[in-house]
């Protein structure tokens, strides 16, 4: 397959310029911020981040890390995340800086608009990408195929410009205090067909997920409504904290503040024992950073073991009927 002509060369090395696409939530940078700059690192070139805001000023230090050369700070009329506000943002951005490379997250945000502004403008795209390298100017990217069953390396032949969502967690946040310059930049963008109306905030007295040492979570394996009782008080005789895959959040068995992943929470506890969790992409997401890892799993295949320390290829009741005699 052919690949991408690299367009500038600096002694010798083939630059990539990248514009990573700042998140934020309620005046904090969002974690994936900080890994797309990791991320963006692999490329070899200037890294620009684009801070865009009601008050960028209030951001644009959280994102000045090591390696960031200059930082946008974008203005526009609102603060909180809109669909057309950043495509619209983005795309005067990526026409007047003309980077090789946009980075988003693979988030919910992201997906509202960055294929949209790919197709618009005829960039090279993917998502959910975990690996990035720079192969003689060439962008190489890995992404999952087949729930997970293969990885491919895509290139992007034709296209000198490619915009890719990077799947979060896949690299360690940024680190270490940078020196970027800070331009401010004005984008027209034509007044949003949406607002920001609240936040609505969960329900007071739910624990947070977040910030346990131990989770026990638990799946689509456990079968039944009348099965959770069990495994909550397991939980509470292990000292455990319970949390959930997105199909027990679905099934409106618990809140979705107990739901790890993709769409529900980022955790990193010391321990986090699976039970008839499968490992979806979307699920690992949310836990694979996980200090040690424990999965029990009837299925041999599921790909939960993929990313766990330890494994027990068992009927999870059984399991959880060996744990209860020994706590
Ligand atoms: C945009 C998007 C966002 C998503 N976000 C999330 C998210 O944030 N979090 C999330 O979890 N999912 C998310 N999903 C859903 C995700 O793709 C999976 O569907 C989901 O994670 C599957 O949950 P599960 O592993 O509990 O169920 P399943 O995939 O059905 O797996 C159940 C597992 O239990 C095992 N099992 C069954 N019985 C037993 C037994 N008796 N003993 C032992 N093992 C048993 C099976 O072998 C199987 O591996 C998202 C999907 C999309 C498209």
């Amino acid at each position: 397959m052919a690949r991408a002509l690299c367009r500038k060369c600096h002694g010798g090395e083939a630059e990539v310029s990248v514009l990573v696409v700042a998140e934020h939530l309620r005046s904090e940078v969002r974690p994936v911020t900080l890994e797309l700059i990791s991320a963006a690192k692999e490329l070899d070139g200037p890294i620009t981040v684009a801070v865009i805001a009601a008050d960028p000023s209030r951001l644009t230090e959280q994102v000045n890390r090591e390696s960031v050369d200059e930082i946008l700070a974008v203005r526009v009329d609102q603060d909180e995340f809109e669909n057309d506000v950043y495509q619209a943002a983005v795309e005067a951005l990526v026409e007047e800086r003309g980077p090789d490379v946009v980075l988003t997250g693979f988030t919910v945000n992201s997906m509202g608009y960055a294929p949209a502004l790919a197709a618009k403008l005829g960039l090279g795209f993917a998502s959910d990408v975990f690996s990035l390298g720079n192969e003689g100017g060439a962008v190489v990217a890995e992404r999952a195929f087949y729930g997970s069953k293969v990885n491919a390396e895509l290139e992007f032949p034709g296209h000198d410009r490619i915009l890719l969502m990077l799947r979060p967690t896949s690299w360690p946040p940024a680190a270490g205090q940078g020196k970027a310059s800070v331009a401010e930049i004005s984008v027209s963008v034509a007044s949003s067909r949406a607002r920001h109306q609240e936040f609505v905030e969960v329900a007071a007295g739910d624990v947070d997920i977040a910030t346990a040492d131990f989770l026990l979570s638990v799946g689509r394996g456990i079968g039944e409504k009348e099965n959770l009782e069990q495994f909550e008080e397991l939980a509470e005789k292990m000292g455990a904290t319970l949390s959930v895959s997105r199909p027990i959040v679905d099934a409106g068995w618990v809140p979705n503040s107990r739901q790890v992943g993709q769409s529900g929470k980022t955790v990193t506890p010391k321990v986090y024992l699976a039970l008839g969790i499968s490992g979806a992409v979307q699920h690992l997401a949310g836990m694979k950073t996980s200090g040690t890892i424990i999965a029990v799993n009837s299925d041999p295949e599921a790909a939960i073991f993929n990313v766990a320390h330890f494994g027990a290829v068992a009927d999870l009741f059984d399991v959880a009927e060996e744990l209860d005699k020994l706590y």
